[in-house]
């Protein structure tokens, strides 16, 4: 393994932990991935790690189809969502999933309307390309299955009317969002896992 890769690893590592400690992976839930430049392969997290003592070790080289090229382990069961989004975005280099209490309690709430709105809060200026808080960014919300076949098929037909989600919300699951790289894919879940606790806790005050 080169040392581009090497860091790359560290790097993804530092996250999960970070992420975990959070409380955003419980009970070996949640999977990432990073994508070296111009690969059409990538590294995929293990199934079934406790994300508080994930290792280099436990991140798996896979192909575009999510297919272990180096061993028999088995990747992430959720790995056919990051070839997915990776093919749908070329720009993207990686991809975090997160299993919090507020993204769960929101993607049922909102899974009715199949959107959550997120508008006019200065933290969206953390997101890529967004330069003041007055922008609004739509969530879109699917149905959960163990089908990752039938959900790919949901989440491709969506992006056909809304190319450029920014993440999307499982209904009683979940959360995935994607960057360029691995800072500004955790930058990027840090400012929705952020806008999640305010919305849901604002819904609170309102009723
Ligand atoms: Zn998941």
């Amino acid at each position: 393994m080169n040392a581009e890769t090497l860091a790359l690893h560290q790097q993804l590592v530092e996250t999960i932990h970070f992420l975990h400690r959070q409380g955003w992976a419980p009970a070996t839930s949640s999977n990432y991935s990073v994508r070296l430049d111009g690969a059409s392969e990538f590294w995929v997290s293990a199934s079934g790690i406790d994300k508080g003592s994930f290792g280099m070790d436990d991140l798996l080289l896979v192909d575009a189809d999510g297919q272990n090229l180096l061993d028999h382990r088995r990747p992430s069961a959720e790995t056919g969502i990051h070839s997915l989004l990776y093919r749908l975005y070329p720009d993207a280099h990686c991809v975090l999933h997160t299993h919090s209490v507020y993204n769960t309690l929101l993607s049922r709430a909102h899974f009715p309307s199949k959107v959550l709105a997120l508008e006019g809060f200065e933290v969206l200026k953390g997101l890529d390309g967004i330069l003041t808080h007055a922008a609004r960014v739509d969530l879109p919300v699917f149905a959960n299955t163990q089908d990752m076949t039938e959900f790919c098929s949901w989440v491709e037909a969506h992006h056909v009317h809304q190319p450029h989600m920014r993440g999307f919300l499982i209904a009683g699951h979940g959360f995935y969002t994607w960057g360029k790289s691995i800072a500004e894919t955790k930058r990027h879940m840090e400012v929705f896992e952020f806008l999640f606790e305010v919305v849901y806790k604002l819904n609170c005050y309102r009723v």
